[in-house]
Formats: structure tokens, C-alpha cells, sequence
């Protein structure tokens, strides 16, 4: 049944083989450089917390003092105390320097303050309340490694030691385009027949979710000059070449001669259900990627070949997605032959739900789905077996 399919992890695998990241680096302000991918691991000049500070409010003592003591200063956050004298304790606000001297904080729920005396109703034990000089980064260390796609609390870690511009690398272009001579744009009339280009909506969105500078060419009519005429284009202006329809064998189906005769191309029978054709090959200077018109088998595509192999290209570290093994709450007792990428929904329970159908023209479970079970060939489920679940959280990063 699977003969002559080529397996997920091949095709991947000779996709991942070629792309290499973007060359060009550039420095942006770390303000803005959620999103972008790092160029080069970051290191601390300084360490974090610059100097031993209060993690509480209260009062700074010597531990050897005892529990009457006079209090003889006050430091706020951004003060700097002076010495602790013998038998005196220093009113303290979170985040103020420990006074020289000082071993630990009492928290003021546990003082009685009596005029200028402080009284300990605990003895405190020394370092308690305090947090040390760079007990959080060491001056030096890697905070942040190359090939990372910058979350904004990254942004946020940069900005804490003091860096102001991050390096990192340029924006990938993706072009795009949706082959078809049925398909329309929502708000025009729909004649007979045709149907509404869902896939330029969906890709458009997923392009942009991974952080490619996308490229829309729109609809290409199912002809081969139409089609050979974008992909001049499209290969001039991007990095990556990304189109759904027109990559099965039949009368309307110009994507292959199109791009045989502009650049070459690999044309695969894929051994996983949805999105049996794909196509891999390259026009001029940028890849090109051909999925199938399905929506569902266009957007499981999408993540299965076209996530990792952005990410390669945009100098990501890691591009497989992480799985979890999650409960299946249902039956599935008649595998596919293939590999199945099935649209399932995390239940209150934790366990996972499957949407009733799995037609792969069916985009409402996309919608409904918040991940996909990666199901082996052949493998039947039953209700309680862990399964690998592909959350969409993971998927979409
Ligand atoms: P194809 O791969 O071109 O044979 O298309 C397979 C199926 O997907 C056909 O039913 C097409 O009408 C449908 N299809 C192709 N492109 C799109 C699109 N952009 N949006 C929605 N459906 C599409
Ligand atoms: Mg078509």
C-alpha cells in the first residue's frame, strides 16, 4: 500500500539538508527584537543581583545581636546603607541593598516595634530574606544562546543586564502563492462551482506566526505560463517559495512543468494522510515548496514540512516540535495504512478528544482542534492508550 510513498522523516530530512540559515545579521534595538531570531549567544558584563538585597521588607540584622536592637537606618531600594553598627538593626525595603554588616532580613510580620527598638519575636538565621550578589547571573555567563527565537521575556532578561541592541538575523522572505482557477476571494460573488481561497488565509497567517516577512502573489490561474510567470517573480523577491494546489497529476496540475522548467524539483508521494503530494525543489536563488490544495492537508503540511524547514532557514537551534504523550479519550480502530496527523482537543479531563471527522476537506476541525495526534501507520487507538500529541501551542512557535 505504501509503495512507492516516501516516508515523513525522509522527505523532512532531505528538506532539513538544504536549508541553511540566512547569512545576513542585523542589530536592532532590544525593544524590538521579540520575535527575531539570535544571531549570537549573549553574555552578562554584570552580575544580577548587583549586590546583596532585601527580598522582603523588614528589618536588616547581625544574627549575633540578639533580638533587641535599635534601629538606626532606613534604606529604600536605590539607597545605599551605611555600616551596621553593634546592637542596632536597619529598617529595610525590598530590594535595598544589605547594609554592610548586616547577615540576614527579619520580615516585619515578625518584629514588634517599640519607639526606636525593634524586637525579634524569631531568631532569623543568617542569610535569610537575602539575595545574593549574583546568585541569579554571574558576571560573564550565557544568558541567552544563538539560534533562539526571542521570547519577549528574552527581551526582557537582555534588558535586565543592561544590553540595548540584540543581534540577530534578517527576516526571511516567504511568497506565496494559491493555484486554482476555482478559487475566489471572500466578498466577491461565488459562481457555481467555485470556492473560496480558505489557504491563502490560513498559510498567510502561519507565515507571519513564524516570523517570515511573507510575500501574497494571490490567486495563479491553472495555466503553465501563469504559473512559470510568478514563480520568475516570486524567486527574485523571496527566500522561500511556498504555493498550495496544482501538485497532484492531473489536467490542471501546472505546478510541476512550471517549476521543472524554471528551476528542479523533486515531486513526492508522501506516506502520510492528510497531504499525500508534496513537491521540494528550487527557482533561481529561493527554495520551493509546493503543498497540496486540501485545506487540512495544506496547513498539516505546513507544519510538518515547511515549519522546520523555516526555522532552519531562519537559524533557528531547534526545529522539531516537542511532543507530549497525552491520554487518548477515544477509539481510533481503523488505522490508515500512513501516518496520520489527526485534529484532536485537549478535554478538561487532560485527556484528548477527536474530532468526528477527519476528512481532510473538512477545515472546521482545524479550527476546532488545538493540536494534532501523530498516529504511526497501522497503528490502532483505544479509549485510555497515550498517544504523541502535537499541541498547536508547540506547533505555532
Ligand atoms: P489541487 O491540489 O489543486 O488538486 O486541489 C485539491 C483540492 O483543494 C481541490 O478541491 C481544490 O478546490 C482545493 N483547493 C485548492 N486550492 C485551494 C485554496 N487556496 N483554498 C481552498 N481550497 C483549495
Ligand atoms: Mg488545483
Amino acid at each position: 500500500m505504501n509503495k512507492g510513498l516516501l516516508s515523513v522523516d525522509e522527505a523532512l530530512e532531505q528538506m532539513l539538508a538544504q536549508a541553511k540559515p540566512v547569512a545576513d545579521v542585523e542589530q536592532v534595538p532590544t525593544l524590538e527584537a521579540a520575535g527575531r531570531v539570535l544571531a549570537r549567544a549573549q553574555r552578562s558584563t554584570m552580575d544580577v543581583p548587583p549586590m546583596d538585597n532585601s527580598a522582603m521588607d523588614g528589618y536588616a540584622v547581625r544574627v549575633a545581636d540578639g533580638a533587641r536592637l535599635r534601629v538606626a537606618q532606613k534604606v529604600m531600594a536605590g539607597a545605599v546603607g551605611k555600616p551596621l553598627e553593634p546592637g542596632t538593626a536597619a529598617r529595610i525595603f525590598t530590594g535595598a541593598p544589605i547594609p554592610p554588616g548586616a547577615d540576614a532580613v527579619v520580615m516585619q510580620e515578625h518584629t514588634k516595634v517599640d519607639g526606636e527598638t525593634v524586637h525579634l519575636m524569631r531568631q532569623p538565621k543568617a542569610g535569610e530574606w537575602v539575595r545574593r550578589s549574583a546568585s541569579d547571573i554571574a558576571r560573564g555567563a550565557e544568558i541567552l544562546a544563538a539560534g533562539k527565537r526571542l521570547a519577549p521575556q528574552d527581551t526582557g532578561l537582555a534588558a535586565s543586564v543592561g544590553i540595548g541592541t540584540l543581534p540577530v538575523y534578517r527576516r526571511l522572505k516567504l511568497g506565496l502563492f494559491f493555484t486554482g482557477d476555482e478559487l475566489v476571494m471572500p466578498g466577491e460573488p461565488l459562481a457555481p462551482g467555485r470556492i473560496y481561497n480558505s489557504n491563502r488565509f490560513t498559510l498567510r497567517g502561519l507565515g507571519a506566526e513564524f516570523g517570515c516577512e511573507v510575500r501574497d502573489y494571490g490567486i495563479v490561474p491553472d495555466s503553465l505560463e501563469a504559473t512559470r510567470e510568478v514563480l520568475r517573480r516570486a524567486a527574485k523577491e523571496c527566500d522561500v517559495i511556498v504555493t498550495s494546489g496544482g501538485v497532484s497529476v492531473g489536467d490542471a496540475d501546472f505546478v510541476k512543468p512550471a517549476v521543472e522548467a524554471e528551476g528542479e524539483l523533486l515531486m513526492w508521494r508522501i506516506a502520510m494522510k492528510p497531504g499525500r503530494p508534496l513537491a521540494f525543489g528550487r527557482v533561481g536563488g529561493a527554495f520551493f515548496i509546493g503543498l497540496p490544495g486540501n485545506p487540512v492537508s495544506s496547513f498539516v503540511t505546513f507544519l510538518v514540512f515547511v515549519r522546520p524547514f523555516l526555522r532552519r532557514a531562519q537559524g533557528m537551534s531547534s526545529v522539531e516540535p516537542r511532543a507530549i504523550q497525552v491520554r487518548a479519550d477515544f477509539d481510533w480502530p481503523e488505522p490508515d495504512p500512513r501516518r496520520e496527523f489527526l485534529r484532536v482537543k485537549w478535554n478538561a479531563q487532560g485527556g484528548l478528544d477527536l474530532y468526528p471527522t477527519q476528512d481532510s476537506a473538512v477545515l472546521t476541525s482545524t479550527a476546532w482542534a488545538d493540536g494534532l495526534v501523530d498516529n504511526p501507520a497501522q497503528h490502532p487507538i483505544g479509549k485510555g492508550d497515550a498517544v504523541r500529541f502535537l499541541p498547536y501551542s508547540e506547533l505555532f512557535r
